[in-house]
């Protein structure tokens, strides 16, 4: 089956193709064909389209909302041009798999979409006011191109840590309010902790009950996730992406007090702190330079700039407390595994990190670590190690591709 991927923004759109069904899910055999992404949609959109083994094609182009660039992406996918093997018309895309944020305790696997799921969705809405939206904007502009002929998938990000126990995801707050208004902690990423987790039983060849891992997704946005017998049991991330590790933007946690101290000190309102802490702290706000940690990694080289390295020491502080209280919670684990943007390219950070964690059980060897980079996946640990470290590049959207042939063929999810 060729699944179209998509994942939706308030104003992007990323799609793949890819070619999967079961037996190739098996094998480990299916074929990513296309990937691409539109951004600035609303106004001059930027468009960059690759298809697998050519070099990508860029270009600016008006287009005025999600329905345009969809079109747009579609009327490449079957072009001559984009010369995709086996897809020639729109009766070529069998399936559409969607990217989903919050699916809240309504959804806790991938289901195909109907009327009453695009309501589920809807109501998800005040947990995610950015980007459920936005998803939902993906999904109708797919209803409207390709007709209710052709299946469609909701993966969300939530889903995987629904099994986590009320003891990690319930805050200490009055109970009345998780009940009223379901405020507790939903944990996001889901997607690639997942993915993760699935590739190191593959690569360890063990059973989805003998996976107790701690993966670590660094990327712009940062979680870390607690693996029990191959379950989420505990996230970083709450009821939005907000809590947790320090992140490019993003504050992570922060004493509750500060939000009351911050409107009498600075006169700030609600929706002005919001901004601050989700887009004007974590990285960029501690350095006062950037959200990329590959520049403060160079200021903090190059000019011995001391903020940028106290943000980079602060990162790496907050991922240690959490493997600390997740090893605590785990009762030992026995692999960490470093992905996302971060995790997957930066061997000074995940050095730095793993740092000091020698009396834990985690002890890194520097070489294997330092030409771990670039799409590479392996073991990074010494031998006498008694944690593993690894790092696995993610690959939410072949997770999004499988589940929706497994949704679609209804077969058993396997991880
Ligand atoms: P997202 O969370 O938006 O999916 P990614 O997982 O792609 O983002 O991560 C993007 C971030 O990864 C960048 O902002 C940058 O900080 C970081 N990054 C990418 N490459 C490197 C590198 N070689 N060294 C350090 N950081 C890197």
């Amino acid at each position: 089956m060729n699944i179209l991927v998509l994942n939706c923004g308030s104003s992007s759109l990323k799609f793949q193709i890819i070619e999967t069904d079961l037996p190739l899910i098996e094998t480990d055999a299916d074929m990513q064909r296309a990937k691409g992404i539109i951004e600035r949609i609303g106004s001059q959109a930027l468009i960059t389209f690759e298809a697998s083994g050519k070099s990508p094609v860029k270009q600016a182009v008006p287009l005025r909302d999600h329905r345009a660039a969809l079109d747009f992406v579609v009327r490449w996918i079957i072009s001559p041009e984009a010369a995709i093997p086996g897809i020639r018309s729109l009766a070529d895309i069998h399936a559409i798999g969607h990217r989903v944020v919050h699916g809240a305790e309504k959804f806790t696997r991938s289901v195909i979409i109907s009327d009453e799921v695009i309501n589920g969705i809807e109501d998800c809405i005040d947990l995610a006011p950015l980007h459920n939206p936005a998803n939902l904007k993906g999904i109708h502009a797919a209803l409207e191109l390709f007709g209710t002929g052709i299946p469609q998938v909701a993966v969300f990000d939530t889903s995987f840590h629904s099994t986590m126990p009320e003891k990690s995801f319930l805050y200490a707050i009055p109970y009345q309010l998780y009940r009223r208004h379901k405020i507790r902690r939903y944990g996001f990423h889901g997607t690639s902790h997942r993915y993760v987790g699935y590739r190191y039983r593959q690569l360890m060849h063990i059973e989805r009950e003998q996976t107790n891992i701690i993966t670590l997704h660094l990327g712009n946005g940062c979680s870390a996730c607690a693996i029990k017998k191959g379950e989420s049991v505990d996230t970083s991330m709450g009821l939005t992406p907000l809590e947790g590790l320090v992140m490019g933007t993003r504050s992570g946690d922060i004493d509750p007090s500060i939000i009351e101290y911050l409107m009498h000190k600075e006169g700030m309102g609600i929706g002005e702190i919001d901004t601050l802490l989700n887009k004007q702290s974590g990285l960029l706000g501690l350095s006062g330079l950037t959200n990329d940690m590959r520049d403060l990694i160079d200021e903090e080289r190059e000019h011995q700039d001391r903020r940028a390295k106290l943000t980079i020491e602060i990162f790496c502080q907050r991922v240690k407390k959490y493997i600390g209280s997740y090893l605590a919670e785990l009762n030992g684990a026995d692999a960490l595994v470093f992905t996302g943007g971060i995790g997957e390219n930066s061997p000074t950070i995940r050095k730095r990190i793993c740092e000091g964690l020698e009396w834990l059980g985690i002890e890194m060897d520097e070489s294997l670590n330092a030409e771990m980079r670039a799409g590479k996946e392996g073991e990074v640990q010494k031998q006498s190690s008694r944690v593993k470290i690894l790092v696995i590049p993610t690959n939410e959207e072949l997770l999004i591709a499988r589940d929706t042939v497994r949704c679609v063929k209804d077969a058993p999810r396997r991880w």
